[in-house]
């Protein structure tokens, strides 16, 4: 995480839009490449949310890693084999937003968590539950 660089964002997305249609949910935020692309939620608010960052960075970081047409194979390899929550790219991912929530808060310039009760671990949950797209 020496590296960090905030990836372009695009909001409002008409790919996203699709995306958020086909799996029913009010939020998507989507990697296409190097790119975030959101709908249902604004740059602003999903700034705001350090592990939901933090899962698509790490998506970011399994493109760059595999390559995009090398990356996109094996993503739907898995997800036709696992599923969505299993699929290791998810799992990857998901370790990766709990993990480095904290850092990108503080690189984010966000406040950490408020202690117990006060969203953390239901924040977490509630970022595990949330498909995303990853093209
Ligand atoms: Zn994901």
């Amino acid at each position: 995480m020496s590296t960090l660089e905030l990836p372009r964002i695009v909001e409002n997305s008409p790919l996203a839009r699709i995306a958020r249609w086909k799996l029913r949910q009010p939020n998507v935020a989507m990697v296409l490449g190097h790119t975030i692309h959101l709908s249902g939620v604004t740059r602003t608010d999903f700034l705001r949310d350090a592990s939901w960052v933090a899962h698509e960075l790490c998506h970011i970081r399994q493109v760059q890693e595999h390559g995009l047409l090398s990356f996109l194979w094996k993503y739907l390899v898995e997800s036709a084999r696992v599923g969505y929550y299993a699929n290791r790219f998810e799992v990857e991912a998901r370790e990766a937003g709990r993990r480095d929530a904290p850092q990108v808060a503080v690189w984010l310039g966000l406040t950490p968590p408020q202690g117990p009760g006060r969203g953390g671990s239901e924040r977490a949950s509630a970022t595990d539950a949330r498909p995303d797209v990853v093209v």
